[in-house]
């Protein structure tokens, strides 16, 4: 665009002429699959579809054990609660994440504690977390447990999450709801906490239009899960003998012979993603005002799972323009950029109305006013498209 060209916003052309690449996408295979599913008649229950997905998707993130959910919120509560955590329980979280990561904290009777993240990954600051732990054990409070989230896609800096956890013998939960396929040092998220859980809620990079799946690599932890999604039942036992007290959280085989086909196809979307992020970055270095986050990938980060690109405004370089306008502008185009979350989560009233902890956040409020970002589908076309 020169720079005499007229923003759609007050009326000039739209930069964009063609729609965003579509999400879900899907051909033939997926069809001729649910056909399948449809015809065997075994429409709940488990099909084999289902345990077919749990091998794959644990293999592949090299994680030994696969469990199957209805989505990526019970999965954080069944996680939670099979790794031994328990009512009045203090679990570290990020305020910047999607509701699930610290209502289920609630929702299994812990208590979250927010810790803020950091400037330049957006991930939670480790630091803060460790000043955090210090700050409730002099309170005479103890934190048993953290959920990590590896957001937008970018694993949270693993080598320092281990050494925290170690440190204080933390239990580890890792919502990889936006991560699926991500890699520190060559290891896949969801293979390095007690549990991974990962969503396939419509927008997620793997999608069944609900469902979620936890990793594990402990066969006793994963055991208490799977016993948890599907009525206390043990592995090979009798359906009508419940030895633990469990609830209906699974998934379907129609979910399972979608999201099969889009493990297959998950290697190479990741990789048109990481080109088209790539070039973006490029293109951002040289507009200027306007920072990909992060701005340089860590290297220890060997593949990021790119569900959001994530953008910080400095209005100072457009003359004071707001993000929200700059937000406006770029939908006009044709763009569908997103101010994302618009507050912290502890701002939102469920948290006011349950126990809570929050320590200082002044990342997390910044943010909710600079940042903005692009879902993963904008990075899924070719060149033509960014
Ligand atoms: C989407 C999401 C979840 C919840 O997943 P659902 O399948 O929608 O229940 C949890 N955590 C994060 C970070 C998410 O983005």
């Amino acid at each position: 665009m020169t720079s005499h060209a007229r923003l759609a916003l007050v009326g000039g052309t739209k930069t964009l002429t063609t729609e965003a690449p579509p999400w879900p996408t899907f051909d033939d295979s997926d069809r001729r699959a649910l056909l399948d599913v449809l015809e065997s008649r075994v429409w709940g229950g488990y099909h084999p579809t289902v345990g077919e997905l749990e091998r794959s998707f644990a293999a592949f993130h090299g994680a030994n054990h696969g469990i199957a959910t209805a989505n990526g919120t019970v999965s954080l509560e069944i996680a939670l609660q099979a790794a031994g955590v328990a009512p009045g329980d203090e679990v570290i979280v990020p305020p910047i994440t999607f509701v699930a990561s610290a209502a289920a904290i609630l929702r299994i009777g812990a208590k979250p504690v927010f810790v803020d993240i950091h400037p330049g990954t957006l991930n939670i600051d480790l630091d803060a977390a460790k000043d955090a732990i210090a700050a409730r054990s002099a309170n005479g409070a103890h934190v048993r447990a953290i959920v990590a989230v590896h957001f937008a896609g970018l694993p949270v800096d693993m080598d320092q999450l281990m050494a925290l956890c170690g440190d204080h013998q933390l239990v580890l939960i890792e919502d990889c709801a936006h991560a699926h396929g991500a890699e520190w040092r060559g290891r896949k998220v969801g293979s390095f906490g007690s549990f991974g859980s990962f969503s396939f809620q419509a927008s997620k990079n793997m999608t069944a239009g609900e469902g979620g799946m936890l990793t594990a690599i402990d066969p006793a932890i994963a055991e208490r899960a799977r016993g948890i999604v599907n009525q206390g039942r043990r592995t090979g036992g009798a359906w009508y003998d419940h030895v633990t007290l469990g609830t209906n959280a699974r998934l379907t085989g129609f979910q399972a012979a979608l999201l099969l086909r889009q493990l297959e196809r998950l290697p190479e979307v990741m990789a048109r993603k990481a080109r088209s992020a790539d070039r973006l970055r490029a293109g951002l270095a040289e507009i200027g005002g306007l920072s990909p986050l992060p701005g340089v990938i860590d290297p220890r980060v060997t593949a990021h799972g790119n569900h959001l690109f994530c953008v910080r405004v400095h209005p100072a370089a457009f003359e004071g323009v707001s993000r929200d306008v700059i937000v406006q502008a770029l939908n006009a185009e044709g763009l569908p950029a997103s101010p994302g979350y618009p507050r912290p989560l502890y701002n939102n009233q469920v948290f006011k109305d349950h126990a809570h902890v929050v320590t200082p956040c002044p990342v997390a409020e910044e943010l909710c006013r600079s940042v903005f970002w692009l879902p993963h589908n904008v990075l899924l076309g070719d060149d033509r498209w960014l």
